[in-house]
């Protein structure tokens, strides 16, 4: 992916940012703290919203720094968000290289030395991604079922270790909503079972997780958040001929204005999935949905 997008603002922001959080916290520094007894949680991306108040339930209130309708790629870290940073007890990062964290983790960890980090990523096994020209890893875990299990676990386990008394609730949470993945996952399973052409184009390629854990390909339009050239695009479309592609996933974050052009090209249309609804075992049926029946 493209940090360098980023770069020359972030330096700039962050400063200003850093400078007036510190005067804020001074001002509201002993004051309030006290005021909910719930534990404050910030998440980056919205799906950790759903995992954490799943574990959490009426004992914690979620931060989700990242808002609706934002891409973590490129969302800015704003003064109002590390002012609710500045509360938290706990920070689950997603961890697996999502630029948001990559620009603003030192910052947000700088502002609240106490907040326990957790990284959702550890024990799950990143893949490289559709990117030819780079060699990164793909950020987006949280995707499969099978990794948000990881995650969850993970989300479990600190807050236990911030609020040991409620251990109890705590894992029952958990244990609670493990099932319901399980549960999607073998939904997912039993739905995709029959497809027989199991390739799928995506104008953002945040599924490869999902593609790998159920033997599907993800074919991409944009590459590392760069728009496709027209080289590219011939190829694209040459190809989702010869495989009677029709569908063209665009995410409701990206324009989908290059998703169009090529889903004319083939008399096919532009059908939206979101990989960062708040709802995210919902948002995961809806997206199976899509899936089966443009590869169906
Ligand atoms: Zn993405």
């Amino acid at each position: 992916m493209a940090p360098n997008r980023l770069a020359r603002s972030v330096s700039i922001v962050s400063t200003v940012v850093l400078v007036m959080v510190l005067a804020a916290s001074a001002i509201s520094c002993g004051q309030a703290k006290q005021s909910s007894d719930k534990i404050g949680v910030a998440v980056t991306i919205l799906p950790q919203a759903e995992f954490v108040e799943s574990i959490g339930g009426d004992r914690i209130n979620v931060t989700v720094m990242v808002p609706p309708g934002a891409d973590p790629h490129t969302t800015e870290l704003t003064p109002s968000k590390m002012t609710e940073v500045a509360e938290a007890k706990m920070y689950a990062k997603v961890g697996s290289g999502i630029e948001f964290e990559l620009s603003y983790m030192d910052k947000i960890e700088a502002v609240n030395k106490n907040m326990l980090v957790v990284d959702c990523s550890k024990g799950i096994e990143l893949v490289t991604s559709v990117d030819p020209n780079e060699p990164g890893m793909d950020p987006h875990i949280w995707v499969s079922p099978l990794n948000a299990k990881i995650m969850v676990q993970n989300i479990c386990d600190s807050l236990v270790q911030v609020d040991p008394a409620n251990k109890d609730y705590y894992e029952q949470n958990r244990d609670a909503y493990l099932q319901k993945l399980d549960a999607l996952d073998q939904e997912i399973r039993s739905s995709l079972a029959n497809i027989k052409n199991r390739a799928f184009i995506v104008l953002h390629p945040a599924w490869g997780y999902f593609a790998k854990d159920y033997d599907l390909e993800q074919i991409p339009i944009e590459i590392s958040g760069k728009e496709p050239s027209a080289q590219d695009i011939t190829r694209i479309i040459d190809e989702a001929k010869q495989r009677n592609i029709k569908i063209i996933f665009a995410s409701p974050q990206f324009n989908p204005q290059m998703a169009e052009v090529i889903a004319n090209e083939i008399g096919g249309k532009v059908v939206l999935i979101d990989d960062l609804a708040r709802d995210y075992i919902e948002n995961l049926h809806k997206v199976l949905d899509e899936m089966v029946q443009a590869m169906e």
